[in-house]
Order: structure tokens, then sequence, then C-alpha cells
């Protein structure tokens, strides 16, 4: 049977053997967002790599994030030429400031006016063969009680002040 216009094409996904990568693509079998942290000099490290950012040893560790952050920046693709996410337009990427200190450059799955500078944001996963996509959502107004969501409005004003 011809491929039919009906199914949806699907989302390219890592190939491996990736000795950077493999593990932190392992974690997100069960759900968990990883990054490293530099056993030597303290630096937080993202992407996963071999070797710290900061001082270039090689004793990185892998921790665990809880997956909470805040949307440093976002846009929104309105066109594609792969098939998978040409089937996605529009859609919004962002870049990510995890609370832990590292930043990451993810899908956030929300309509693109939804979305702003700001907003606290959480990861969901999309669920594949041995790994699962992590794609951010925003956080339930309120469910941070409220004090977190007013923090970078307050930062913003501290800024203007200084
Ligand atoms: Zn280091």
């Amino acid at each position: 049977m011809p491929e039919s216009r009906d199914v949806l094409p699907e989302r390219p996904l890592p190939q491996f053997p990736e000795p950077d990568t493999e593990a932190f693509w392992a974690a997100t079998a069960g759900h968990r967002l990883t990054y490293q942290v530099c056993g030597n000099c303290g630096q937080i490290v993202f992407y996963p790599r071999r070797h710290c950012t900061g001082c270039t040893g090689g004793d990185l560790e892998q921790r665990d994030s809880a997956g909470r952050g805040t949307v440093y920046s976002f846009t929104v693709i309105r066109q594609h030429r792969q098939p998978f996410f040409r089937a996605r337009v529009p859609y919004v990427v962002g870049l990510i400031d995890l609370d832990e200190g590292f930043r990451m450059l993810a899908e956030i799955d929300a309509p693109p006016d939804a979305v702003r500078v700001n907003q606290r944001v959480a990861v969901g996963w999309e669920d594949h063969t041995g790994l699962s996509v992590p794609v951010f959502r925003p956080e339930p107004a309120g469910h941070t009680g409220g004090r977190s969501a007013q923090q970078p409005l307050q930062q913003l004003v501290d800024g203007i002040g200084a």
C-alpha cells in the first residue's frame, strides 16, 4: 500500500553509537533530564560532552535536573523542509534556563501566542523506542505559588533601577 497522506512522518532521532550524548539519551528513556557537573572545578556543563567547558578536565558527573525552568528566548518556526517538522508548523523552539543553571534548546509545546520570555516551563516527554525527546510546556498559572512567577519581573525592575 502506498504511503498515505494520513500517516504522519516520524521525528528524526539521534543515531547511536554516539559517545558524548549516549548517556544523556539513555536517561531520557526513564524521563530523566540530565546535565553534567565538573568534579574538578564545579562548572555546569550542557550539552553533554567528554570535557569540561571550564577547565577541560574529564571528570564530569551526570546529574538529574528537576526539569523546571524559565524561557530565556524563543522563536516561532513557520516553515520547514523536513517532513516531520513541516507537519508541525507553526511551532515554538526556545532557549530554556533550567533551575540547576544550564540552558538548553528545546521545543515548547504551546501555541506561539501563549509563549513569552521569562515564562515558567516544565519538561514533558515524547516517547520513542529507547529514548524520549524532552519537550517543554508552560506551567499552569499559580503552579509556582505566585512568588516565582513574579521574580523575573522583579529582576527587570532591579535592572532598570541599577
Ligand atoms: Zn572543570
